[in-house]
């Protein structure tokens, strides 16, 4: 019903960047041309493990301070931009009402992240970091799952959305810490199957990565299940490195 009015109202009215807000023109879809120029992509210098992107340009890819001090499950993490401006915008945006132009958008940015990081036969299966069933009624849908989608159709690599579940309902992490966002998450995902998982290679879906605790605590979960390596690609990164 809210696709068929949001189709309607599509038709009646000039459609609006999903970034800024500004009429667009004819011919123009979705996002304006000045925040699309706008939107920074990750390049490197990256850390090595968790993908957080280095302010210098002078050096190497290098695992950063906080992936030597603390174990990450995940082999490798990568995003696509940098979880800022109209990225951070539009991802706000779609989180709670879904527009059908930013999951296709968004599924292409991650295809070509992918591509660029991976490529095809890395993966036997797409996971998406799973939503408690509380939050996903109260949104309506779990962005994650919209992406694993976007990125199965895309790499023909097969998705599961029940394999890895999330049983306790854990407050939204905004503002907390890196340590307390870990004893938060602690114990909250379960897998379904466990011989489902053996001997596998899994890519773990989510649209940003804060501090990688959920994705470290999803990864360990996979791992412990009999998967022989999780790595994760995310939409946005949300933190840079000096
Ligand atoms: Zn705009
Ligand atoms: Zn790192």
């Amino acid at each position: 019903m809210r696709a068929l009015i949001e189709r309607v109202l599509q038709f009646l009215l000039p459609s609006q960047c999903h970034c800024c807000e500004r009429f667009l023109e004819e011919g123009q879809k979705g996002i304006c041309p000045d925040c699309l120029s706008k939107i920074r992509w990750i390049e490197p210098p990256l850390c090595t493990l968790c993908g957080a992107p280095f302010l210098s340009r002078e050096i190497e890819n290098h695992p950063c301070g906080a992936c030597l001090t603390r174990r990450k499950y995940f082999t490798m993490a990568r995003a696509v931009g940098y979880y800022e401006g109209p990225l951070r915008e539009a991802i706000h945006r779609w989180k709670y009402e879904e527009k059908s132009y930013l999951t296709s958008f968004f599924g292409e940015k991650l295809a070509e992240g992918f591509c660029h990081y991976w490529g095809p036969g890395s993966f036997d299966l797409l996971i998406p970091v799973p939503l408690h069933s509380k939050r996903l009624r109260d949104r309506g849908f779990n962005q994650a799952l919209l992406l694993a989608k976007e990125l199965s159709q895309r790499t023909r690599i097969p998705y599961s959305k029940r394999l890895l579940q999330k049983r306790i309902s854990t407050l939204p992490q905004v503002h907390l810490s890196g340590r307390k966002r870990e004893k938060g998450v602690k114990g909250s995902f379960h897998i379904q199957r466990d011989e489902a998982l053996k001997g596998k290679t899994i890519l773990l879906v989510d649209d940003v990565y804060t501090t990688g605790a959920t994705v470290n605590e999803c990864s360990k979960v996979l791992l412990k299940a009999g998967a022989e390596r999780v790595d994760v690609l995310t939409l946005a990164h949300a933190i840079k490195i000096t």
